[in-house]
């Protein structure tokens, strides 16, 4: 048998320090994991048990340049650790999950925030806010044999040069052990899933011409410019 077209090819991040690639099978993405931000989205975070959201693989974006997205006035930035994932399963304990890990990344999980807002306001799925086109920049993958398990240490953002979003990984409402627990729940979690472990508060919106600089203590630097 063969294809009817030629398949699209595998979204991969490459690997610090090696010449191979990281198959990439999932992303998921937990919502409102840093007080601070939850507040800012207007909630209570103290209320709410771990939620999740999805962006395709294909919305990775490694390089210098990001599009300004159609569709939006409101482009928001949210920079967030990224765990990657070398094996997986369900229902994993807490205790188990740290095993499953294979490394982190620094991404930027960018929203058409309006767009989002509307499907909010209206009950509605919120692909069309987060899980477009270049939506997902990411670095390259730093593996935790390399770097450790970070659980604390400076998360911010810079936009052309100005702080816009600082935190600190201990910050984390659900910690990254729990956000797997959670997710091998509600999903089989497998080799090649990554996961946006949430952003810290001051996310805002960029423009075409805005160049950010993210940064994730112990795990790497994400520099990107708007075009
Ligand atoms: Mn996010």
């Amino acid at each position: 048998m063969t294809y009817v077209f030629a398949p699209q090819p595998i979204p991969t991040l490459p690997v610090t320090g090696t010449t191979q690639l990281f198959p990439v099978h999932r992303i998921y993405c937990v919502g409102r994991n840093y007080e601070e931000h939850a507040r800012e989205m207007g909630h209570d975070p103290k209320k709410e048990a771990p939620f999740f959201f999805q962006k395709n693989p294909g919305n990775l974006l490694l390089g210098k340049t990001m599009p300004y997205p159609d569709k939006t006035n409101d482009f928001h930035f949210e920079i967030e650790l990224v765990v990657a994932l070398k094996s997986g399963g369900k229902n994993i304990a807490a205790a188990d999950a740290m095993q499953q890990v294979y490394g982190y990344a620094v991404g930027l999980d960018m929203t058409r925030r309006d767009l989002q807002s509307d499907m909010k306001k209206a009950g509605r799925p919120w692909e069309i806010g987060k899980a477009f086109e270049a939506s997902a920049p990411c670095t390259a993958l730093h593996p935790a044999s390399a770097i450790g398990h970070p659980t604390k240490g400076a998360i911010w953002v810079d936009v052309n040069g100005e702080r816009r979003q600082t935190g600190d990984l201990a910050q984390m409402i659900w910690d990254i052990p729990n956000q797997i627990a959670f997710l091998s729940g509600l999903f089989e979690l497998r080799a090649g899933d990554l996961i946006f472990t949430g952003t810290p508060a001051g996310v805002g919106a960029v423009k075409k011409g805005d160049k950010l600089h993210g940064h994730v203590d112990g795990v790497d630097d994400i520099h990107i410019s708007v075009v």
